[in-house]
């Protein structure tokens, strides 16, 4: 495929609730080590919430669905990563526009400025043990095998590649940002469970870009 339409984005949402529910436990586990042990409950309750929403009525241009994904995830998600990947999507979203299907590289541009709204929110940068360092790498990763003349499905497992090795690098950090900041050095030999969703998150895209 060298598009992806509005269903395929809407496979990706249902692929990503599924994972988080599936899981959730490890996500809580990675969580309880460096943070506050809900991540796993925070990223399945908000796309259970995600998943009712698109099942009382699935929107038909790309901004909408993604719009009305990130302002679910705002507000049904208390923690740091509710208004992170709500951000994420609703910036996504507004950047894609009111359109049926993007292209790749109106997909990458949409990407980038989701990325680009988690830094607006969260000031993250690379190395502070956050999910930016699995979301950066996989945005670059998608613009750099594009730029390099790959299809688009291949270009977004490239993505999730970059996505999975950004979430392990982060193991040996020390966080700077969130709660697990509050532990220092101990936060090292850890991995970030924002980073460990968001490698999920490029998963399920690339997934659902290959049917
Ligand atoms: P909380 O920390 O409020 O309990 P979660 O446990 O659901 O929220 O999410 C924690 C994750 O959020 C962290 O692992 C990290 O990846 C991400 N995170 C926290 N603060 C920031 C930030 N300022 N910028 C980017 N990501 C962040
Ligand atoms: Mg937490
Ligand atoms: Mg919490």
């Amino acid at each position: 495929t060298s598009t992806i339409d509005t269903a395929a984005l809407h496979d990706w949402i249902s692929r990503f609730a599924v994972a988080m529910n599936d899981n959730r436990e490890w996500l809580t586990e990675l969580d309880s080590a460096i943070g506050d042990a809900d991540h796993g409950a925070n990223m399945a309750r908000g796309m259970a919430a995600v998943v009712d929403k698109l099942d009382a009525g699935a929107p038909e241009t790309i901004d909408e669905l993604l719009k009305g994904v990130g302002m679910t995830l705002v507000s049904s998600v208390g923690g740091a990563s509710g208004p992170l990947y709500g951000t994420f999507f609703l910036r996504m979203g507004m950047t894609a526009g009111a359109v049926p299907t993007l292209d790749a590289a109106s997909l990458a541009t949409a990407l980038r400025a989701g990325l680009d709204g988690v830094v607006a929110r969260g000031k993250a940068e690379a190395g502070d043990k956050t999910m930016y360092d699995a979301m950066a790498p996989a945005v670059d990763a998608l613009d750099s095998t594009l730029a390099a003349g790959a299809g688009l499905a291949a270009a977004l497992v490239a993505a999730a590649d970059a996505a999975a090795a950004g979430r392990d690098a982060t193991r040996p950090l020390v966080a700077r940002k969130g709660r697990a900041s509050y532990l220092g050095e101990r936060s090292a030999g850890h991995l970030d469970p924002g980073a460990a969703s968001t490698a999920i998150l490029f998963e399920t895209l690339a997934a659902a870009a290959q049917d």
